[in-house]
């Protein structure tokens, strides 16, 4: 049996409590969470209540922050050292609830690690405008200044795949500008959040500025998105549930990031050790489950043979299996029901006419790492979003026919382009309709400051990333002086 993490109670499961005003509140309701990679009851977590989510942002929206840019500052680094100091039992969490590999939940770590770190340095600067008024003729001797207000309470609900760094990419933009946040992390994954919670106590954070709420989505999703105090709605997940937000959120703000479907187009010219060494690891990294997953190779003819051996090559080579084992590449996808829907993806495209290269077996919620060539374009496989590792080769003919199967998806998140050629790099970031290209570089390449987000079903362009987050997150108000 893997080690638990030193922090588990006596029973070897970790029980947790909803974190309201700073106390631990506990609700005999429970969901149960699970290790993916043997389905063990790991821990659980409360069904808070409607009343519970209306307490937290009461309270939320009635504490006024006394912190200065110094203090908020030094609690964001203070947030960044304890969670690399805490990588083994952080990381061991993360990969407990969602059977991601070690190798993947301490990078993870390490990503977060980055966002608590820019967002420290990102709340000593003050990015107030200033604007003189004696600009034309009809001018005045006075100037404009303009500040950024927090709000008074923000409602942040964050997906599965990546247990501690979709809520760092919300929490530590809300500290950075003062603001109150409470929290619904994903039942799947819940028990991470909580202790990064405390890990933000510690650092110093008053309670009230970040609260943390678990339970059924289906009892308390109103009330996440409609209690009167939150002025600001910051959602990460599937296009379902940020769409019935949209429809039901009244009149408030809301930041959607959604899925993806993201090409990694390969040209004529590409080399092709980069282009496959790119594709492997866009496909598999984090079992697949990234927004910004390579879920699509569109290949040019040319060279589609000779990508599609050295691709099954680098797949064999890939050590997928035990999530604990720190040998291990991939380990599993978040449970049975995701795995055995990826399969069925792919089964139907074979029958479509796909040839399989590699891969396609399950055990549980473990899902080899997949080739797939000749995926028809229309297949469901790469229509939709087939979160897991499965790499569906697509073959084109020339750059129009690349841009016209990588625009004809409901999806617009980001994307990769393996080519040197100006003129093509100069297309593509004209013609896709999405909201990143990296040239030779995968599609979910980004550092956590710089602006990220989609498109179309991916979301309605307003952006993340710790500064982007930071605009969106506050009300910018002007004041004007007289001025000599
Ligand atoms: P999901 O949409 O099923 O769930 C996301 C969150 O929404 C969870 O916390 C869930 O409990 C909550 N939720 C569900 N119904 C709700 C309701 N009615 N009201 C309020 N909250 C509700 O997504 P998931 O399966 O956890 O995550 C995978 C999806 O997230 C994929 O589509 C992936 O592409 C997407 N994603 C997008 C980004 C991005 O930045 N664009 C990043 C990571 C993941």
């Amino acid at each position: 049996m893997t080690a638990l993490p030193k922090n588990f109670e006596a029973d070897g499961l970790r029980h947790e409590t909803l974190r309201i005003a700073g106390e631990r509140v506990d609700n005999p309701r429970r969901i149960d969470v699970h290790y993916p990679w043997d389905n063990r009851v790991i821990g659980s977590v409360p069904k808070a209540t409607e009343a519970d989510v209306a307490r937290a942002f009461e309270v939320a929206a009635a504490f006024r922050s006394p912190l200065s840019r110094h203090e908020r500052g030094a609690i964001l680094q203070r947030t960044a050292r304890i969670l690399v100091e805490r990588t083994a039992e952080v990381s061991d969490l993360i990969t407990l609830e969602s059977g991601l590999s070690k190798k993947d939940s301490v990078y993870e770590v390490g990503r977060a690690h980055d966002v608590f770190m820019l967002a420290g340095q990102a709340a000593l600067n003050d990015d107030g405008q200033i604007f003189s008024c004696d600009i034309s003729p009809h001018g005045k001797k006075r100037r404009i200044y303009t500040q950024r207000d927090p709000l008074r309470a923000i409602s942040a609900i964050t997906p599965f795949n990546h247990p501690l760094n979709q809520v760092a990419h919300k929490i530590a933009p809300s500290i950075a500008t003062n603001n109150k946040m409470v929290l619904k992390p994903s039942e799947k994954t819940p028990l991470t959040a909580f202790l990064l919670a405390d890990i933000l106590y510690e650092a110093g954070l008053p309670p009230a500025m970040f609260q943390v709420v678990t339970g059924d989505p289906r009892e308390i999703g109103l009330a996440l998105i409609k209690c009167p105090e939150i002025d600001l709605v910051t959602f990460t997940g599937g296009v379902g549930v940020g769409k019935w937000i949209a429809d039901n959120l009244g009149y408030r703000r809301c930041v959607l990031e959604l899925g993806g479907n993201d090409p990694l187009i390969v040209m004529e010219d590409a080399d092709l050790e980069e282009a496959t060494t790119l594709a492997a690891a866009g496909s598999y990294k984090n079992s697949g489950q990234r927004c910004t997953a390579v879920k699509r190779m569109l290949v040019h003819e040319s060279l589609a043979d000779a990508f599609a051996a050295r691709l099954v090559e680098k797949t064999k080579a890939l050590k997928y299996g035990d999530p604990m084992d720190p040998a291990t590449d991939m380990g599993t996808v978040i449970d049975e029901e995701s795995a055995t829907r990826i399969e069925g993806r792919v089964t139907d495209a074979i029958a479509r006419g796909a040839r399989l290269l590699h891969g396609h077996e399950r055990r549980g919620a473990l899902y080899a790492p997949t080739v797939v060539d000749h995926v028809p374009v229309d297949a469901p496989l790469v229509m939709e979003e087939t979160f897991g590792p499965v790499s569906p080769i697509l073959r084109f003919r020339d750059i129009d026919e690349a841009i016209r199967i990588s625009n004809g998806t409901a999806y617009g998140l980001s994307s990769g382009i393996v080519t040197n050629r100006l003129d093509y790099i100069t297309r593509f970031v004209q013609e896709l309709n999405v909201g990143t290209v990296n040239v030779r570089e995968v599609p979910g390449y980004r550092i956590e400051s710089s602006p990220f987000g989609g498109i179309k079903d991916s979301g309605l362009g307003y952006k993340e990333g710790v500064l982007e987050a930071m605009k969106a997150f506050t009300n910018v108000k002007t004041y004007s002086l007289p001025w000599g």
